[in-house]
């Protein structure tokens, strides 16, 4: 008999997109793709392929960054950030779901990696800010932009301050921001 083939992991889905506007002082689009089905076993296959990715196994959440984007993966629904142009959101999605899908298909030849990366804490990633609430960044402090970062609405390229700095930022990217 013929093999059926698998079928993918995340087939139907719905996008949200999200203006920069609902996101006080975020320069970027945001898009959230929503699905029925509970995905939250890609996970540790993502985790194990990922860079960097920050996973919470009990908490059912993978994050991640690629280039100027950040991906946050939760069991029905994945979040792309910082999207500059309007038109490219759904592709970054689309993008996203497929290489999900295609590492769900190759998960017999990955060893899933179950160990959890927390996401950084606000008063961490504060200590590596200038602190002088400046607002070059849009946001009133470094505080709100501390946490920004966290939520993936703001880079660390958005703080002209920071990007004078090279060991903060490279302390940065070790946090995986
Ligand atoms: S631009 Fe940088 S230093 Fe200024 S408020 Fe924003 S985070 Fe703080």
């Amino acid at each position: 008999m013929e093999n059926m083939a698998e079928k993918p992991l995340i087939e139907d889905y719905e996008i949200e997109l999200e203006d920069p506007a609902c996101v006080p002082g975020a320069p970027f689009y945001a898009a959230r793709a929503q699905f029925h089905n509970d995905v939250s076993e890609v996970m540790p296959y993502l985790n194990a392929v990922l860079e960097r990715a920050q996973y919470g196994a009990g908490n059912r959440y993978i994050i991640w960054r690629e280039g100027d984007r950040a991906y946050a993966l939760r069991p029905h629904e994945l979040a792309v950030s910082t999207i500059w142009e309007r038109q490219q959101a759904y592709e970054f999605v689309h993008k996203a779901v497929s290489r999900i899908n295609e590492i769900w298909e190759r998960r017999d030849e990955i060893t899933p990696d179950y160990t959890t990366r927390s996401k950084p804490r606000v008063l961490d990633i504060l200590k590596l800010l200038p602190r002088t609430n400046c607002g070059e960044c849009g946001l009133q402090s470094c505080m709100a932009f501390a946490a920004a970062l966290i939520d993936g609405t703001h880079l660390p390229q958005n703080c002209p301050p920071v990007m004078e700095d090279e060991e903060s930022l490279a302390r940065l990217e070790e946090l995986g921001l």
